[in-house]
């Protein structure tokens, strides 16, 4: 489908369906190296979310319902995720600014200023064992997609590819950031819940623009 506001409603209403899918395989990941609250938190936030996008008004731009995201997670979602996420979909937002449909450009620039965005907000570098870890190397892929001359559907499917291999990729590490990092050596052998759920919210995202 074509990456407008459309394919954003989509994709977030995707968001959705698969994290109250998985949200009892997060709440586990989080339980074994955190609070356990990781879960519960996305899914009451992304019901929020999809209530609020029917709200959204019809001349709206991508921009726009990203906006919309990040305000309703910002506050609806608790612990660390919600800032986190909140602030790199008003990134997101904030890349696209007002163009009523995506290219390729505009995906690798969404994709990059939501991970900047983590990034900033989080303090945590690649190898800390959080959704760092999905984000890069899913936005170095689709770059390199974008430069190769991929489609939209191809960078986006690059893009949760490389996230996904990167949140399985958290298993063996020690986290230096966040609860899991007063556990030492104790959280290797468990994936990072925010990584898991970033691949799950990127993968929605390439699922939906190849219109499955
Ligand atoms: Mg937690």
């Amino acid at each position: 489908m074509a990456l407008d506001t459309a394919w954003v409603t989509a994709w977030i209403n995707r968001s959705t369906e698969v994290i109250s899918e998985n949200r009892v395989a997060l709440i586990t990941l989080d339980r074994d190296i955190g609070d356990g609250d990781h879960g519960e938190n996305m899914d009451r936030g992304f019901q929020a979310v999809s209530t609020k996008l029917d709200t959204l008004s019809p001349d709206a731009t991508p921009g726009d319902a990203l906006k919309l995201v990040a305000t309703t997670l910002i506050s609806t979602v608790g612990g660390a995720a919600g800032p986190l996420y909140g602030t790199a979909y008003l990134k997101a937002a904030a890349a696209v600014g007002s163009a009523p449909e995506l290219d390729g450009a505009a995906i690798v620039a969404l994709l990059t200023a939501a991970r900047d965005g983590i990034v900033l907000r989080g303090k945590a570098e690649s190898g800390d064992k959080t959704m760092v870890d999905a984000w890069t190397p899913a936005v170095e892929a689709a770059e390199i997609a974008q430069q190769a001359g991929s489609s939209e559907v191809e960078i986006l499917a690059a893009a949760a590819d490389a996230a996904e291999a990167g949140a399985v990729a958290t298993e063996p590490l020690v986290a230096r950031k966040g609860r899991a990092s007063y556990l030492g050596e104790r959280a290797i052998g468990h994936r990072d819940p925010g990584a898991q759920s970033s691949a799950l919210l990127l993968r929605a995202a390439a699922d939906t623009a190849a219109g499955e």
